[in-house]
């Protein structure tokens, strides 16, 4: 038997970035872009606010680009501070990597697996599908998913009960598949 589980996010993670006012480690997007276009050169950034004391941070989008090479589409979302736009530029790794910034999606997403109907099973397959790149451990999603302790789901990937061709002990942020034997 086959059940898809989905990791799914729920809100807009936040953003690793150390406050330069309050040494706090975490931004929240704040939904604005500030857009300045200079003769034909545009620079784009996406604001941020200070978790703890409220302190702006911009993350470049775009810089020193000629206007003409900005697709007419991206320019709108901007101008209209598209919230789909943050949230995926949130995730850009072009965007982190400029920035030096990484994402926390702690608190940010769930787990949907479609009910338990189908825990009794003696032997299960569960394909894990992500909604977006969100680094979860796998032993924490199974044991979740399957109403388990996680020193249950340890012990049963020790004694070879629960298999998958990933390492479930580490993070992962995409698409997996395990078998949960009884
Ligand atoms: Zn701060």
């Amino acid at each position: 038997m086959l059940k898809n589980w989905m990791v799914v996010p729920t809100c807009l993670p936040l953003v690793r970035r150390r406050c330069h006012t309050c040494a706090s480690e975490r931004f929240r997007a704040s939904g604005k872009f500030r857009v300045n276009a200079n003769h034909k050169l545009i620079d784009v950034w996406l604001l941020a606010l200070c978790t703890a004391c409220g302190e702006t941070a911009k993350l470049t989008v775009l810089e020193r680009m000629t206007v003409r090479s900005v697709r007419p589409e991206l320019l709108d979302r901007l101008h209209d501070n598209d919230p789909g736009l943050t949230a995926e530029l949130l995730q850009d790794p072009v965007v982190q990597r400029r920035n030096r910034v990484a994402l926390d999606w702690d608190d940010a997403w769930r787990l949907d697996t479609g009910g338990s109907d189908h825990l009794d099973r003696e032997v299960i397959d569960i394909s894990v599908r992500f909604a977006a790149r969100i680094p979860v451990r796998p032993v924490r999603l199974i044991a979740e998913g399957c109403d388990l302790p996680r020193a249950e789901v340890d012990r049963l990937i020790a004694a070879g009960k629960l298999v998958s061709a990933v390492r479930l002990s580490g993070k992962l942020s995409s698409d997996f598949t395990f078998t949960l034997k009884r």
